[in-house]
């Protein structure tokens, strides 16, 4: 097979103007090469290609529009601003400054002409632009650009004007040497028979699209040039994990055909017994790990369906029979909460349960590392400290991952390299409690078999769900404080849009306050991301011992934590979260037997968008319903820019959005392996470069 060669990508370096600091600093935006840059797209547009009048700005709008001075002054309200009304012949506006300089001032003198492009808003019946970028004009000013401006993803020290300066230069490169340098890998035949641009047109396109371009149509997920990359991106994803798949399938792996006393006695000393579905998945297990091909399995399981318990029970078929097996979780806590869960159970029958994690002290570190090489260990849990270098099994048999969605493909593909014993590959096990629509499944885990727990213990009563406006924080409070009195426990979760750890922390530390103040007698934690992990873990012991009545919360709970006598849960800013976080938070509550409740918070008025959320949570406590759910609501249609999935990293496409492609991507990358399979390597490396450059496989 004479597989097509990728040709070797010049380097940023070699563009105008970009020295080692710019370089730098365009590696953290992930940008190495000219075609990473051309992958680079714009997050959006604007239009500055023509003048509008002031009679036909529409608020919400950006514009661009020529005008007058009519008269500026600086007016303080509670902080000073500057003001300056200006107007052109079909009508006036305001442009509103809060930093200035006395120098604007004077620029702004009466019947002088500007030049002003921003966002139009409405304030006080009046149109206005708040701090719009401007140009004073002289006589006849100007020229107006010919295409419509991108707007590129940036970062500090990288400014929009940079990143088009550099693009304009990988444009020219793609026009002149594209064909060669960036070959088009998918078919010409394929690419007309789906209607869709080739890559060199499809680039061209979006970085620099025409004037008469709609910008509606432009951010669409519907636009062909897009969608071509959005196809070619989903590909060869799809592709790489089937040849990962196929690749695997030709492993060996040790057969765990145990007889099953540690398993039978490990499930007769539960004070519960199995759902039927625990069961099934259960015995798809012990199916898997009979086989002498390595297991890649997928368990999806709605929170509080109880995976680990069949984590575990399928662990000590392995056991049984001498083997090691790893349990890997995505935080500290939830690590810790594991190791502490499978101490209290695998002791009893005589084994041993290590704990691995970063924050472990170098004595304690090299002693669970002794006892892992030895074998004295059968099951050691940790977080990713498990990929490290020093921990060295003596016979791993089985890798399991919990929660999946936070460890990426490669990182699963490096813990099952690390057990490979005499050219045998251990058996993978993924947990995850974020369920995910059987069309995404398909393709995020293409490389997996699919199990489902899809009942919850009995005994277990849903959670009643209710949303309340802000302005009724009181009645919050009244709840609050019965709950605590009757010994009920409270988590009241804070959450922020803001992507800082400080800020979520500085928000829970005020409300930890204002409720000790509020809330008089009882006894209040409070638990965040920037706490030591022993701290953090020392909280949790407490809550879980009753010792607290209630707990302020980042989103560190997030995942796994397991406190049953807990049945109130406060969640602020809930219109800010999305359904899957919003479902994850909320199975914290109802694993006991008492009713729990949930009061999402938010903050009126509420968009369309967030309402639909919120009345989803109330109606439903099924996590794949409310998965199908998210699906519709953020389904194809939506704007560009939010990823939430959080299942792969994707450069252009978005599994949910994108959704809708994927039952077709799977019929494409058939046909690619059937009829253009030279295609297929070059494909799969040009969009899986990020991924080689950590280097994992
Ligand atoms: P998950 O990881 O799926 O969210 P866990 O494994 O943490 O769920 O289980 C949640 C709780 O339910 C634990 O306290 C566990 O011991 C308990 N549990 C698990 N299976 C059952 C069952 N069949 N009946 C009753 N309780 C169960
Ligand atoms: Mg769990």
């Amino acid at each position: 097979m004479s597989a097509i060669k990728a040709p070797a990508a010049p380097l940023l370096s070699e563009l105008k103007g970009v020295g080692p600091a710019l370089c730098a600093k365009l590696a953290r935006l992930n940008l190495f090469n000219i075609p990473d840059l051309l992958f680079h797209l714009p997050l959006r547009y604007q239009d500055r290609s023509q003048i509008k009048t002031v009679a036909q700005l529409r608020v919400g709008e950006e514009a661009l529009i020529e005008v007058q001075v009519v008269q500026a002054e600086v007016v303080r309200r509670r902080r000073a601003m500057l003001l300056c009304r200006v107007k052109d012949p079909t009508g006036e506006l305001l442009l509103r400054f809060f930093h200035f300089s006395s120098g604007q001032l004077k620029q702004f003198y009466s019947g002088q002409r500007l030049r002003c492009f921003g966002e139009v808003k409405l304030s006080g019946g009046q149109l206005e632009m708040v701090h719009p970028e401007y140009r004073l004009q002289s006589s006849n000013g100007t020229g107006l650009e010919s295409a419509l401006t991108p707007l590129y993803p940036a970062t500090e020290g990288v400014s929009q004007t940079q990143l088009r300066r550099l693009m304009q230069q990988a444009l020219l490169w793609l026009e002149q040497q594209g064909a060669m340098e960036l070959p088009d890998y998918l078919p010409a035949a394929l690419l007309s028979s789906l209607a869709l641009p080739s890559l060199q047109a499809a680039l061209l396109f979006l970085h620099r699209p025409p004037v008469e371009t709609d910008l509606v149509l432009l951010m669409s997920p519907e636009l062909p040039a897009r969608q071509r990359l959005v196809i070619e991106e989903l590909l060869a994803h799809h592709l790489s994990l089937t040849a990962l798949r196929m690749s695997a399938q030709q492993q060996k792996a040790p057969i765990l055909k145990a007889e099953g006393h540690l398993f039978e006695s490990f499930i007769s000393s539960l004070a519960f017994t199995l759902t039927r579905a625990q069961q099934r998945v259960i015995a798809e297990l012990r199916t898997d790990l009979a086989l002498s091909r390595p297991m890649l399995r997928l368990l999806q399981g709605d929170v509080g369906s109880g995976k680990t318990v069949v984590a575990v029970a399928v662990a000590l078929l392995a056991i049984e029979l001498g083997y090691q097996v790893a349990l890997m979780a995505p935080t500290e806590l939830l690590a810790e909460q594991h190791a502490k869960n499978c101490r209290a159970w695998l002791q009893p029958l005589g084994l041993k349960v290590a704990f691995v994690s970063g924050r472990l002290g170098l004595k304690a570190r090299r002693e669970a590392e002794e006892q892992i090489v030895s074998g004295e260990v059968s099951l050691v849990v940790g977080t990713h400290a498990l990929f490290q270098a020093a921990v060295q099994f003596s016979r791993l048999a089985l890798t399991i991952v919990d929660e999946q969605h936070r460890f990426g493909v490669h990182q699963r593909l490096a813990l099952r390299q690390k057990g490979v014993h005499n050219g045998r590959y251990p058996h993978q096990l993924i947990m995850t409690a974020t369920p995910i629509p059987r069309t995404l499944a398909m393709t995020a885990y293409a490389d997996l078999d699919c199990s489902i727990i899809d009942e919850l213990p009995s005994g277990r009563t849903p959670v009643t769900t209710v949303a309340i406006s802000e302005a009724r924080r009181d009645e919050v409070m009244a709840r609050v404080a019965q709950a605590c009195l009757q010994g009920r426990q409270v988590y009241w979760v804070c959450t922020l849009i803001e992507e800082s750890e400080l800020l979520q922390c500085q928000a829970a530390e005020a409300i930890a306050e204002y409720l000790r103040e509020a809330l008089l007698g009882c006894r209040i934690g409070l638990i965040h991301g920037r706490m030591k992990a022993k701290e953090k873990s020392e909280l949790m012991a407490q809550f879980k011992a009753a010792e607290l009545d209630l707990l302020v919360a980042t989103t560190v709970i997030e995942v796994g934590v397991d406190v049953p006598n807990a049945s109130l849960m406060i969640i602020e800013n809930a219109e800010r979260l999305g359904l899957s976080q919003l479902h994850q938070l909320r199975g914290r509550v109802g694993r006991g037997a008492v009713a729990s409740s949930c009061l999402l918070l938010y903050k009126a008025p509420l968009s369309q968008a967030a309402r639909a959320r919120l009345a989803v949570m109330r109606a439903t406590n099924d996590g794949f319903e409310i998965a199908e759910e998210d699906l519709r609501l953020r389904g194809p249609g939506e704007v560009l820019g939010t990823r939430q999935t959080g299942l792969v990293e994707f450069m252009i496409a978005d599994l949910q959005r994108d959704a809708a492609l994927l039952p077709e991507i799977k019929r494409l990358a058939e046909l690619m392996r059937a009829d253009f399979p030279d295609a297929v390597q070059p494909l799969i490396q040009r969009w899986m470069r990020g991924t080689e450059r950590y280097g994992s496989v």
